[in-house]
């Protein structure tokens, strides 16, 4: 593991969504060049409307069929991936990514499966500022909670 001297903020790959470097012009996984931060941005919302869709979708889905345990386990999992996807949106558009991702190219699981424990807790501690800031990144985090809960309650 290569140790980088500064912080290094991330963004995803407008391409293939890998995560990569703030400052890269071009995504070392697939390539492609990478637009500007006006268009990171768009593409982030993007990228934070279709999972909550995903999600949301998928919970009315399970709230009006199905109401074995199995599925409301489903429905949370489902629901916490689609919050720490759309969080670490947020993150990377605002800058408060965890510093020094891994290199895609050479990177092992074990470095990978580290850094998305610490955006895990990083996510956590940007929920109240998230609240705070009460922007569409709370309604669609808001949108997965509660049609998460709506799946417990309907049981
Ligand atoms: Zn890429």
């Amino acid at each position: 593991m290569k140790v980088k001297p500064d912080r290094q903020p991330t963004k995803f790959c407008s391409a293939c969504g890998a995560q990569i470097e703030a400052c890269a012009e071009i995504c070392p996984d697939c390539r492609a060049p990478q637009p500007s931060r006006l268009e990171a941005h768009k593409n982030y919302r993007d990228q934070q409307f279709w999972f909550t869709a995903a999600a949301v979708g998928f919970n009315a889905v399970i709230i009006d069929k199905f109401s074995d345990s199995y599925s409301h386990w489903a429905a949370t999992a489902v629901s916490a991936v689609a919050v720490h996807l759309i969080v670490t949106r947020w993150m990377a558009g605002a800058g408060r990514a965890p510093e020094n991702p891994p290199e895609l190219p050479e990177a092992w699981f074990g470095e990978r499966l580290l850094y998305t424990i610490r955006e895990i807790i990083k996510g956590l501690f940007s929920i109240p500022y998230i609240i705070a800031e009460c922007s569409s990144t709370l309604f669609y985090i808001g949108l997965v909670v509660l049609t998460c809960v709506g799946v417990w309650i309907q049981r």
